[in-house]
């Protein structure tokens, strides 16, 4: 589902942020992605988003080798892809069904398909009483379960979340993983990068580590330490 071959990421400027990384994710796996700031987490999940390309290596998703994948294709591979960040990116003059439906309206589904997806995907993060809200009027962890219904809204395969739990206290955090978990359990593949290693010492699940680039653990992490 998720393939790196040997895949380098330099930036202008000639900073390499990922150096020969190779890894597998699943059909219907569920991993973590730790490494301390600046180890490359966020460039690896935007190469897999295709919002930003390797400089040598490969990246297959779906068997689609994303080197073959023209330019015109690239809204159609994203289609794929949920994206969930940290800030959780909402439109603050917009209500928390128009945040949510934001990604049909650009597809161009009909109302009534909106109004049936955009039902499912806030009742799948326990928010459906929450739809004329506006996201300031909501908590952080609220704030967050809106970013999940808009990611999740049109079924992608594959999750991808970026410092998901950054903003919020363990017991929000929790609940926000235990959503993902919700999805993995109906075949979605997620890869959640975080630096919170005690969610991650308490989850338990496969977790890739990068330290400047490189792929330095793959594998459960037992008695986690911050190593520097
Ligand atoms: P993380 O998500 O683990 O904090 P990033 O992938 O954001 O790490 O960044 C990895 C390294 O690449 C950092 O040193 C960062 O400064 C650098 N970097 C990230 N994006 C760019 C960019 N667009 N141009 C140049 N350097 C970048
Ligand atoms: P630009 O290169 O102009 O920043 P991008 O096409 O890379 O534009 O992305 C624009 C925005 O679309 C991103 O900031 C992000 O919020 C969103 N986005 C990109 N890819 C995805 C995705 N796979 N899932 C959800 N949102 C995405």
């Amino acid at each position: 589902m998720i393939r790196f071959d040997q895949v380098n990421k330099t930036y202008l400027g000639g900073f390499l942020a990922l150096k020969q990384v190779s890894f597998q994710i699943a059909p219907g796996e569920m991993a973590f992605l730790t490494g301390h700031s600046g180890a490359g987490k966020s460039t690896l999940l935007k190469l897999i988003s295709l919002m930003e390309k390797p400089s040598s290596g490969t990246i297959h998703i779906n068997n689609q080798d994303l080197a073959q994948v023209g330019y015109r294709q690239v809204p159609y591979m994203r289609r794929h892809i949920g994206m969930i960040f940290q800030n959780h990116n909402l439109l603050m003059d917009r209500t928390v069904f128009d945040n949510v439906a934001l990604p049909l309206i650009i597809e161009g589904y009909s109302q009534k398909e909106i109004r049936k997806r955009v039902d499912a995907a806030l009742d799948k993060v326990h928010l459906g009483n929450k739809q004329k809200s506006f996201p300031n009027m909501l908590s952080g962890g609220e704030q967050q379960r809106v970013g999940i219904a808009r990611a999740i809204v049109n079924k992608p395969p594959i999750l991808l979340a970026d410092e998901p739990t950054g903003n919020l206290d363990p017991k929000l955090s929790l609940e926000i993983i235990k959503l993902f978990e919700e999805f993995n359990s109906v075949g979605v593949s997620v890869l959640i990068a975080t630096h919170d290693l005690g969610l991650i010492a308490r989850m338990r699940y496969r977790t890739l580590t990068l330290r400047a680039g490189n792929m330095i653990n793959d594998g459960l992490v037992d008695g986690l330490q911050p190593d520097d």
